[in-house]
């Protein structure tokens, strides 16, 4: 039996279910505080690095064999590129993209699905936008435990390639709230904001005060999301101090969020940011309470910030992280404007998740950088015209030209022969998209000259719908 206590209500309740929700109010309920015992910080530097180096932090299992690949452990990095773009010598990030699906709620599924397999649950279900259901399809399929998955409008394609691919049986709501899953008695529903999610989740603060030498530090900036690893990180500091494995916590929490009032004129649409900012009201009230109490603050972020954030932290410190993850640095200079950070103190990023999952976001990271982004190669039908058969075609369509000036042209650029060259435009040409237009001395020579076909025409016409989004 486990001890819960209601984030939204405070109503107090007991059970064995790994998906409590109040009787009274509906919300998902947490785990009420435990009193960890005095635990040695020899004890935990002796074992290896990962989430279940806490073991004595989290919830028991019966058998201690947890359903793990991995998780945890991360690195916590001296950024001192991006710390001095931004001002700020002492500044750290705990690199989260580097957990099994890429993001850290790898932390808590580990703890979920290890205590789902030793209660026989057949099925998990959940509806998410992204992180949540790629983090539970893949431990559901370490566990043997089935993934029923409902992604909501605004999911992420990787996200939703990686449910596939981990064998989640996935189903598309177009509504935002919850959708209509099928529970039996064996299965679990899995909100964010599970306790038991929420309990692995607070690992990530144990190892950013292990890896300082266990000296918390001055302030921890992540992503509110849904409030849930926010608010654990508070819970974690506590437990830090009962357990003595830290004197005092002072670490201030900042919160960062999306604010939609700068969200801008054209195009970037809220949904690229629902990682940031999940509706789960009743931990949003926790995580307030958790950024008061540490004497923290909010920062919010406008959709441009945030992206030009994820560009600039690939930049400096070559971390790939999602634009929800990024939102971080785009509050760090931000924070300092606002003087609740100084130059000399010690702050923690936490980079939550990876972003080589959201392939909007890339298309807006490169013209938010002014840089082109050229599809290799476009099909017609079963014909494929790669770079340089384009970079022909564009040159003819303003004219017909001979071979010769076409390529002293592309060679001005980049080195090419005058035979690879005639060897394009002979395959342009058994494609049907150019034709010769006859020939004319120049030179002193007889040259062809060659002009698009309507065929041609159409092609780059569509090619230039593909690279104007
Ligand atoms: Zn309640």
């Amino acid at each position: 039996m486990a001890r819960f206590r209601c984030p939204g209500c405070g109503a107090e309740a007991e059970g064995s279910t790994l998906d409590p929700v109040c009787a009274r109010c509906g919300s998902t309920l947490v785990l009420s505080e435990a009193r960890p015992r005095h635990l040695a910080r020899e004890t935990l530097e002796g074992r290896s690095a990962g989430v279940w180096r806490y073991k004595e932090l989290l919830p028991g299992l019966q058998a201690g064999v947890p359903v793990s690949m991995g998780e945890g452990g991360t690195p916590l990095l001296q950024a001192a590129n991006l710390g001095s773009e931004v001002g700020l010598g002492g500044l750290l990030l705990k690199d989260e993209t580097r957990n099994p699906t890429g993001s850290f709620i790898d932390r808590g599924s580990t703890v979920l699905a290890s205590l789902a397999k030793e209660r026989g649950v057949e099925t998990c279900t959940c509806v998410t936008t992204g992180n949540l259901g790629a983090s539970i399809a893949a431990y559901c399929a370490k566990a043997g435990i089935v993934s029923e998955i409902v992604i909501r409008p605004g999911t992420d394609r990787g996200k939703l390639y990686q449910m596939i691919a981990y064998g989640a049986r996935v189903e598309a709501s177009r509504r935002r709230g919850e959708g209509g899953l099928n529970l039996g008695p064996r299965s679990v529903s899995v909100s964010p904001g599970n306790p038991y999610l929420l309990e692995g989740e607070k690992t990530t603060c144990f190892e950013v005060v292990q890896d300082l030498d266990w000296e918390p530090p001055d302030i921890v900036v992540l992503p509110v999301g849904t409030g849930g690893h926010l608010s654990m990180f508070w819970r974690a500091f506590g437990e830090l101090e009962a357990t003595g494995l830290v004197d005092m916590a002072e670490t201030r929490l900042v919160g960062v969020r999306f604010s939609r009032s700068a969200a801008p004129a054209q195009g970037l649409d809220a949904e690229l940011f629902t990682e940031l900012e999940e509706s789960e009201p009743a931990l949003m009230g926790e995580a307030r309470r958790a950024i008061e109490a540490s004497r923290g603050e909010w920062v919010e972020v406008s959709a441009d910030e945030t992206i030009g954030a994820t560009a600039l932290l690939a930049r400096t410190e070559g971390i790939f992280a999602e634009p929800a993850a990024a939102s971080v640095v785009a509050a760090l200079s931000k924070a300092k404007e606002r003087r609740l950070v100084e130059s000399g103190e010690k702050v923690v990023c936490v980079i939550t998740g990876a972003g080589l999952k959201d392939t909007r976001a890339i298309a807006r990271i490169a013209r938010a950088a002014k840089q082109t982004v050229v599809a290799d190669e476009y099909s017609v039908g079963r014909l494929q015209v790669g770079a340089t058969k384009l970079r022909l075609l564009r040159m003819l369509s303003s004219g017909a030209s001979f071979g010769y000036q076409m390529w002293k042209s592309i060679s001005a650029e980049a080195h090419m022969t005058t035979a690879s060259v005639y060897q394009h435009l002979g395959e342009l040409e058994d494609l049907g998209l150019v034709r010769k237009a006859g020939v004319a001395r120049a030179g002193g020579r007889e040259r062809v000259l060659y002009e698009l076909t309507r065929k041609g025409h159409d092609l780059l016409k569509m090619a230039g719908r593909i690279e104007r989004p």
